[in-house]
């Protein structure tokens, strides 16, 4: 089976998989209430429907299924499945990062650069350098030596907004005080997944940091990546600009 294919089958069997002890104890009570065992498995598969047609609806970006409480459903659900070795490494956290990168494709090209953050985790800072960037980016002296100059690059050309952080609460702050329209982010599965369900319903592209040192120590992600991301999402001249300089 192929990745997309998995990552949708994931979602749908986290949705069913949550919704099944309701759907059993629906069968039940109706069965308990008096009901014929025709009627309660109806009223039971009609519960398991449901969820479905609920993840369908959020697979197609319908603005009256609520994203991000659909897609912590599933993904809760996956972690059990993780939890009893169920399932492999980093796949829960995957299938958020990959469903709702897919779901967010639909308003590609609609956002303002200055009301866009580029996310960085500061763990692509290499180790080495003595320059504190959580508090001043811009204090970076560009020497290329990890990816955070070019990074900066891209932020100069399409003149968006950019923050490095220590971790999740740190990137929750920036969020609530410069409360973007749109967030290109850049982590591990971990980080990336709980960030796109924590900061719903502000629409996140998730960029997923290469460990080319091992977790969380001098990762690595490609500027182009990021760039192209930006070139897709973003409106206007810089983003067209942009798009035709990388
Ligand atoms: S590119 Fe910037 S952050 Fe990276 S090592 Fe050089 S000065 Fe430090």
């Amino acid at each position: 089976m192929k990745a997309p294919e998995r990552v949708l089958l994931l979602f749908h069997l986290g949705l069913a998989l949550f919704f099944l002890l309701p759907a059993v104890l629906l069968l039940l009570l109706l069965r308990t209430l008096g009901a014929g065992p025709a009627t309660a498995v109806l009223a039971g598969v009609s519960l398991l429907l449901i969820s479905q047609l609920t993840a369908f609806l959020y697979r197609i970006g319908h603005r009256g299924s609520s994203g991000g409480r659909i897609l912590r459903l599933s993904y809760l659900t996956l972690k059990l499945l993780q939890a009893a070795r169920m399932l492999p490494e980093y796949a829960p956290e995957k299938m958020v990062i990959a469903m709702n990168n897919r779901r967010i494709l639909g308003k590609a090209g609609g956002f303002r650069p200055e009301r866009t953050l580029i996310l960085l985790p500061h763990c692509l800072q290499d180790h080495t350098c003595p320059i504190r960037l959580t508090f001043d980016p811009d204090a970076c002296r560009r020497c290329g030596r990890c990816p955070v100059a070019g990074l900066l690059e891209v932020r100069d050309r399409y003149g968006t907004e950019l923050a490095i952080v220590s971790g999740g609460t740190a990137a929750r702050k920036v969020v609530r005080e410069t409360r973007p329209d749109l967030i290109v982010a850049v982590a591990c599965p971990v980080d990336l997944s709980l960030g796109i369900l924590d900061v719903s319903p502000i629409p996140v592209v998730g960029v997923l940091n290469q460990w080319i040192n091992g977790p969380c120590f001098d990762t690595w992600v490609d500027p182009a990546e990021l760039e192209a991301a930006l070139a897709l999402f973003l409106s206007g001249p810089a983003a067209d600009s942009g798009a035709k300089s990388s």
